[in-house]
C-alpha cells in the first residue's frame, strides 16, 4: 500500500500548492479519517478519507489532460522498479495524479496521452473504443508493400490474429538498406507494431507514434507536452 505525505496529497488534489496545503495542515483545517491532524509527516494511502474545510479533497480533483512527445530512454509507468526515468517525472510541474493511456515501450517515442481521468483512460484502452494509433517505423531492410500485405489481412501472433492494419511505406533508403514504414493499428498489445513488423521480415531499428486517435505531434518536440483543448478533450470522449 502506498503512501503519501498529507501536504502532497493535498497539493496534488489541486486544493493549494505544497507550501500552502502546510499552512492549511498547521491551521487545523485538515482531517484524516474524521480526526483533525496537524502534524506535516503524516503518511495518508488512497483509503485515508481526507477532508479540507469537511470537504473531502478527491472530490475536487479537477481533471486535467495532457499529451505528451514520449522520448526514447523513458518507461511508461508511474513507478519503475529498476529506478528509471518515467513518463510522470518529465511532467514536473504537474501537480495531479496522472498517469499514462496506454504504453509505449521504452525505446519507442510520440503520442501519449496523461490524465487523471479514469473514464476516459478506460474507455480509449478499450478495444471497442477502436482509436487509431499511427506509427512510423524505421526498420530493416528494403520493404516492398508485397511483403507488407499480410498486416492488412492481419497475422497471427502469439496465438491471436492481429486486426486489419494500414500499412505504406514511406521511404526507402537503399544505400543503408533500411526503410521507413506507416502503420496504423486500433488494437494495443505488447509490442504490437514490433513484433508485427518482424513477423513479415522486418525488424524494426526505430518506432515512433505519430497520432493517436486525432492527436498528432504538430508543436512538440521529444519530452514536450501540452494541455489538451477543451474540445479536444470533448472530442476524444
Ligand atoms: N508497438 C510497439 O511495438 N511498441 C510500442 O511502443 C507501441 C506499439
Amino acid at each position: 500500500e502506498e503512501k503519501q505525505r498529507l501536504q502532497k496529497v493535498i497539493a496534488q488534489a489541486g486544493v493549494a500548492s505544497r507550501r500552502a496545503a502546510e499552512k492549511i495542515i498547521l491551521d487545523g483545517r485538515v482531517a484524516v479519517n474524521g480526526e483533525i491532524v496537524k502534524e506535516l509527516g503524516t503518511k495518508v494511502s488512497r483509503h485515508d478519507e481526507v477532508m479540507v474545510d469537511g470537504v473531502p479533497i478527491d472530490s475536487r480533483e479537477k481533471l486535467v489532460y495532457y499529451l505528451l512527445n514520449k522520448p526514447r530512454s523513458v518507461v511508461t509507468t508511474n513507478h519503475d522498479n529498476k529506478d528509471r526515468w518515467t513518463v510522470i517525472d518529465i511532467l514536473d510541474d504537474v501537480d495531479a495524479r496522472v498517469y499514462p493511456v496506454g504504453r509505449l515501450d521504452y525505446d519507442t517515442t510520440g503520442a501519449l496521452i496523461l490524465t487523471n481521468d479514469g473514464d476516459l483512460a478506460n474507455q480509449l484502452m478499450h478495444p471497442k473504443g477502436r482509436v487509431d494509433k499511427v506509427y512510423t517505423a524505421k526498420v530493416k531492410g528494403i520493404a516492398t508493400l508485397e511483403q507488407l500485405a499480410p498486416l492488412k489481412r492481419g497475422i497471427v501472433l502469439k496465438g491471436k490474429k492481429t486486426a486489419p492494419a494500414r500499412v505504406a511505406i514511406e521511404k526507402v533508403d537503399r544505400d543503408k538498406k533500411v526503410s521507413f514504414v506507416t502503420i496504423t493499428i486500433h488494437e494495443g498489445r505488447n509490442h504490437q507494431v514490433k513484433d508485427m513488423l518482424f513477423a513479415v521480415g522486418f525488424p524494426v531499428e526505430k518506432l515512433r507514434r505519430d497520432r493517436y486517435a486525432f492527436l498528432d505531434l504538430v508543436g512538440l518536440q521529444p519530452g514536450e507536452y501540452r494541455d489538451l483543448k477543451h474540445d479536444e478533450v470533448k472530442r476524444l470522449k
